[in-house]
């Protein structure tokens, strides 16, 4: 039999490497949840066999955090293999009810949780300076603006400081990265034409974002689901590391120790968020001795697998007790997922964002607020 990455699944060595790195399976142990066996229920999702149960929950059980692609010896790209399958039971009408209805909140509200749209600029306070014939904007994301408004005050905060004034995109709307996680492409691609071209039609020429989701998906995955726009994307951290090389931003030392949660989508660029750090005088004791585990909450695993989900929280979060005082992140739904389970669970937690590290930094208390 042939199908769509047939070859690539059959050269798996049977090493088991990405069972050791998969966060869903440290957490829930066993051989039956692993990357590996993801990807050998490809033939029986293509030819629309039934599924066992636990089949079809191991598809969806993955954060797509990519790090079963990065040990692989077989270069299998388990991910994109997750993806498909995904693709293809929501065509079948077989994906998880929370997976379309979240979908369909992003399609119909603009964001994954069905917020409020004339909420999301409720973020934006008296102090922060906006230019609306700028040709830079700023992409608050869907995660940001409705959970933790703190990353884009001190982001903006920080432009200003530095001479920046963006524009808001008044249609902001989910960029859509939800929807590429579980195979949702034509949607995707509808997204990604629609708000590609209700920014060019501003003339907006740079566009700034702080959600490593947001980032990826529009500089990265609209090119591919539609064309390259006519705008660059930039990364807010990247742009202020250059700040603070020239000079721009000049960081006043905090007295502290920190382990830094890496963003699953940014995962090959960790120098950055640790340049930035560096800059604020912070100590940083490296999270899992440096090894790179997912927050748990991405992709559809927090409400289709909540327990499961949390406990991969929680890994983050009892090993910086044991390493830092404070857990530093930047991805605003690893802040929004860890936050929510301690919450839940009233387990202290020091947590905060690299941007507003920064401004506390730069600022002063205020300029983190
Ligand atoms: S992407 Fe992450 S969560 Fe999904 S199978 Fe691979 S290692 Fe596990
Ligand atoms: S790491 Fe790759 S080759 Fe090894 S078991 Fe997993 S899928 Fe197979």
């Amino acid at each position: 039999m042939s199908f769509k990455f047939h070859k690539e699944v059959e050269t798996c060595v049977d090493c088991r490497l990405c069972w050791e790195v998969c966060p869903v399976n440290t957490v829930r142990g066993g051989d039956v949840y692993t990357p590996q066996e993801k990807i050998m229920s490809l033939a029986k999702v293509i030819a629309g066999d039934q599924l066992s149960q636990e089949e079809m929950d191991n598809i969806y059980l993955s954060t797509r955090c990519g790090a079963c692609d990065d040990v692989c010896p077989s270069n299998i790209p388990i991910t994109e293999i997750i993806q498909y399958e995904r693709a293809l039971l929501a065509g079948q009408g077989c994906e998880p009810q929370n997976t379309t209805g979240i979908s369909r909140n992003i399609m119909e509200l603009n964001s994954p949780g069905g917020m409020d749209p004339a909420k999301r600029f409720d973020w934006v306070t008296s102090d922060l300076e906006m230019d609306p014939e700028s040709d830079t904007a700023y992409m608050t994301g869907c995660w940001i603006a409705y959970s933790q408004p703190q990353i884009a005050r001190s982001t903006i905060r920080l432009l200003n400081h530095a001479g920046v004034k963006p524009r808001l995109l008044d249609q902001e709307r989910c960029c859509g990265f939800f929807l590429i996680d579980n195979g949702h492409f034509d949607q995707a691609k509808e997204r990604a034409v629609d708000f590609v071209e209700y920014i060019e039609s501003l003339g907006v020429k740079k566009v700034i974002a702080s959600c490593p989701g947001c980032l990826t998906t529009m500089r990265d995955h609209y090119a591919s689901l539609y064309r390259d726009p006519d705008f660059e994307v930039l990364y807010s951290l990247d742009i202020f590391a250059e700040m603070i090389r020239e000079g721009m931003l000049e960081p006043k030392p905090l007295d502290l120790t920190v382990s830094i949660r890496d963003a699953c989508p940014l995962r090959d660029m960790k120098d950055i968020p640790r340049e930035i750090v560096r800059s604020t005088g912070a100590e940083i004791n490296e999270l899992f001795d440096g090894r790179h585990v997912c927050c748990g909450g991405p992709a559809g695993l927090k409400p289709n697998f909540p327990e499961t989900s949390a406990d991969i929280a929680m890994l983050s979060v009892k090993d910086y007790k044991t390493r830092s005082e404070a857990l530093i992140s930047y991805c605003p739904f690893c802040m929004h997922h860890i936050s929510g389970v301690c919450n839940a669970s009233q387990e202290e937690l020091d947590m905060r964002d690299v941007s507003v590290l920064l401004a506390e930094s730069v600022l002063g208390k205020d300029g983190a607020l």
